[in-house]
């Protein structure tokens, strides 16, 4: 499509449709229209209510590129450089996985549990979205985020500058660690809660997964090893020496990992240890106490 000072809003909007429904992007309206959106600075009343507004040059030489781009699969988060989670704006790019609404399940389940001024510890942090979603929404509360990844832990880092302040990093209320799971934590630092959504999916079956995906989200943050639980077994080994009594551990899992995950608990001595589903019906998330 060429550009020409005519051209309109729902013009370029339906062309976008129809180069990604080409290629067989799977929410094609959807993504033509936020990436319109995102290049023209406009919400989605636009389309509706003002979809013969004309397109200036340099939002069409946006918008193709922006279209070219998801043809290639990136991920429209990618493109944008944002997903919202918990009702907040996460910075995203290449080096974290985008936060899925699937995880806010398991956010929800730990502020069941939270009180003012408890100390969190978020393993495998990537963007930070689960522990700054449970700062932001506690009081007093206080964090670590630990990845093995230097480049994600630089974006949780901009995303706790953005969701808490400033103020916040420099009271060091929240601390951000590099390490291999718990290797570099000091065992004299308890925490009340330990959450963590540690790549789970086999390593089998990461072939199969959607472009977007596999080819573009870090696959460090994907990896479960062969059967998908090597990080639960690692973490489950380790997390009571950094859980006070009567603490708890908290974990995201896959569809299918639900009664091997309890039983890991449970051998490990974990208390009350509990499955639970999301939205859609599926097991979503464990959890369980510290014995004493
Ligand atoms: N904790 C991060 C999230 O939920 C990263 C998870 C991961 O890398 N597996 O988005």
């Amino acid at each position: 499509m060429l550009y020409n000072e005519k051209l309109t809003y729902t013009e370029i909007y339906r062309w976008g449709c129809e180069q990604l429904s080409a290629v067989g992007i799977d929410e094609t309206e959807t993504d033509a229209r936020l990436l319109l959106e995102w290049c023209c600075g406009t919400d989605r009343n636009t389309l509706l209510a003002h979809g013969d507004r004309t397109i200036s040059a340099e939002e069409y030489g946006n918008y193709t590129d922006c279209i070219a781009r998801r043809k290639e699969h990136v991920p429209l988060q990618h493109i944008t450089g944002g997903q919202d989670f918990m009702g907040l704006t996460f910075i995203v790019n290449e080096n974290v996985l985008v936060p899925r609404q699937d995880t806010e399940v398991l956010v929800e389940e730990v502020m069941r549990h939270l009180h003012d001024g408890m100390h969190i510890l978020d393993m495998c942090t990537g963007s930070g979205c689960i522990l700054l979603s449970l700062l932001r929404y506690s009081n007093n509360c206080t964090g670590v985020g630990v990845d093995i990844s230097a480049d994600a832990l630089r974006v949780a880092g901009q995303n706790a500058e953005k969701i808490l302040g400033t103020q916040v990093m420099e009271q060091s209320r929240v601390i951000l660690r590099q390490g291999n799971l718990f290797e570099d934590l000091d065992s004299q630092d308890k925490f009340d809660i330990i959450v963590s959504n540690p790549p789970y999916i086999r390593t089998d079956v990461i072939d199969s997964l959607m472009p977007e995906v596999k080819e573009h989200e870090p696959l460090s943050a994907l990896d479960g090893g062969e059967d998908g639980l090597f990080f639960y077994r690692r973490i489950i080994e380790r997390a009571g020496e950094f859980l006070m009594g009567g603490g708890m551990l908290f974990f995201e899992i896959g569809y299918d990992q639900g009664g091997e995950v309890r039983r890991l608990m449970e051998e490990a001595g974990y208390t009350n240890v509990e499955v639970i589903k999301d939205f859609a019906g599926l097991d979503r998330v464990v959890c369980g106490g510290n014995h004493v």
